[in-house]
């Protein structure tokens, strides 16, 4: 057993370089919470041509040229000089597949890019060739989402990475809905496999990432333990798979990163927390609503995230519309972007209802800690919540959570029915039981010695990295032993 492991870390986004969600803040703070327990992390990411990378200083480690399929492209893998992150961070840049504003989508159109397929495997590709020249190789390789989910099969059976094959991999899926799955008409985009093993690839007669991944790994984890077990019946035609994969697979809820997300000293916030909640809350809503129509003696449900089914972002228009059609004294605040419909539709509510919604269609990470910290209620109506990160910010800020109970919501808030209980829950997603959920939310607000008792409740949970990071130094020490 080696208690301080080198652990290599891929992934598509990582925080503060490139975000889109929660996957950026795990691979951004958990390194640096492994690396307080004594493992040395490195962290692969591509190089986007995206803000945090343009002025930044790096020191070259690898330049060569890859194949994919008939294409060849030159890619130059470089190390970040500054200290500041906590771990060591390379990027690979790949000219002509990364050189683009967005880390999925282009940031001006928001259109997914339509290479998809080519560029994940560009990045794995030019991982592997870099780390099979390594004269010390990693102990563990731990792999985020389908994005680098070839990585386990590319290191078991293509004989150009055979001096790859022993080192254990991880694979983590924080989101199992997106699986990169792409036709076996580009399986000359790999490099030579042992086609025997082309079953380790397939899903439905498709090449995927993600379910290749959950065979090929030596171990799998999700970010909640609800979650895991949620999808061994609910996982998009996956669900055969993750039974059998029981045996290596555990769940693992998230932490949160105290440097980036604490109201005593986040760098967003102009009011911080020092010692009274309510006093903390009511200055940040304030200048939350400078501004705008909305009345700060309302209570404030917000919604941060991206406009997707899973996030149940079309259920919103509904569910404000019909709350204060009823009357119901809440007011609304949105952020996100996404689906052009559910932007379309927030919008139009924002116009029906000026003194009662307000909306903001954009990504906007200092403003999403200023609603942690402003707004009185933060409202999940998931569909799917592989773990959910906001609900556990909004905790921490004391802003309390409404959620639909599954995945990681389920792992994390405690019903304020419940002694010591932090959040509202409902078990179901319907119309109704939300407009219960936001009855019981303006009931609370009304109830000025209750409600500080579940803000203190909130605040005093503690879903910091370090008890997570133990788990994950458990797992890379089981497969090391
Ligand atoms: P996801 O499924 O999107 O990864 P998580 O709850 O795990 O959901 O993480 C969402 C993260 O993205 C949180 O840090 C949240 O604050 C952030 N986020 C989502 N949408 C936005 C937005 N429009 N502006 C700023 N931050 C956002």
């Amino acid at each position: 057993m080696n208690q301080n492991p080198n652990i290599h870390f891929l992934s598509a986004e990582c925080y503060p370089a490139a975000k889109t969600g929660g996957l950026a803040d795990v691979v951004g703070a958990l390194p640096k919470y492994l690396n307080k327990l004594g493992a040395s992390v490195f962290v692969f990411m591509p190089k986007y041509d995206m803000k945090w990378f343009r002025d930044k200083q790096y020191s070259e480690e690898y330049r060569s040229t890859l194949q994919l399929g008939r294409k060849y492209y030159n890619y130059v893998i470089e190390q970040y000089v500054g200290d500041e992150l906590g771990f060591s961070l390379y990027v690979i840049d790949i000219p002509g597949l990364f050189d683009r504003d967005g880390v999925y989508a282009d940031s001006k159109s928001g259109y997914f890019f339509q290479d998809e397929t080519e560029r994940n495997l560009a990045f794995q590709i030019a991982y592997l060739e870099f780390v099979k020249t390594w004269a010390v190789l990693p102990d563990v390789i731990h792999n985020h989402d389908h994005h680098v989910g070839l990585i386990p099969f590319m290191m078991k059976y293509c004989p150009a990475y055979q001096r790859l094959k022993t080192i254990p991999t991880v694979f983590t899926i924080h989101n199992q809905a997106y699986q990169g799955s792409f036709s076996w008409s580009k399986k000359d985009l790999l490099p030579y496999f042992d086609p025997w093993k082309s079953g380790e690839l397939d899903w439905a007669d498709r090449i995927n990432p993600l379910a290749s991944s959950v065979k090929c790994a030596w171990k799998v984890t999700t970010v909640s333990p609800s979650y895991m077990q949620e999808l061994k019946y609910n996982s998009y035609g996956l669900e055969w798979l993750f039974n059998s994969e029981a045996y290596k697979s555990v769940g693992i809820l998230n932490g949160i990163d105290d440097d980036v997300w604490n109201p005593s000293a986040d760098e967003f916030l102009d009011h911080k927390f020092k010692k009274n909640i309510s006093s903390f809350k009511m200055a940040n809503k304030k200048q939350l609503l400078e501004g705008s129509q909305l009345d700060v003696k309302v209570p404030l449900v917000a919604f941060i995230g991206r406009f997707a089914s899973e996030k149940g972002a079309d259920l919103l228009p509904g569910i404000m519309d019909t709350a204060i059609n009823a009357g119901v004294p809440l007011n609304f605040l949105i952020l996100g972007t996404g689906d052009k419909g559910v932007e379309r539709n927030i919008a139009y509510l924002t116009q029906k209802h000026p003194s009662r919604v307000v909306s903001f269609i954009s990504y906007n990470e200092s403003l999403s800690h200023k609603i942690y910290a402003g707004a009185d209620f933060i409202l999940m109506p998931s569909r799917v919540e592989p773990c959910g990160l906001n609900q556990m910010y909004a905790l921490r800020y004391g802003t309390i959570p409404i959620v639909h109970n599954l995945g990681g919501l389920k792992d994390s808030v405690l019903d304020m029915g419940y002694k010591n209980g932090n959040g509202i829950k409902f078990p179901n997603l319907s119309l109704h039981e939300i407009g219960t959920a936001l009855g019981r939310a303006a009931g609370l607000y009304s109830d000025a010695e209750k409600l500080d008792e579940v803000r203190q409740n909130a605040m005093a949970v503690d879903y910091s990295w370090t008890k997570s990071a133990q788990e994950y130094l458990d797992i890379y020490n089981s497969l090391l032993s």
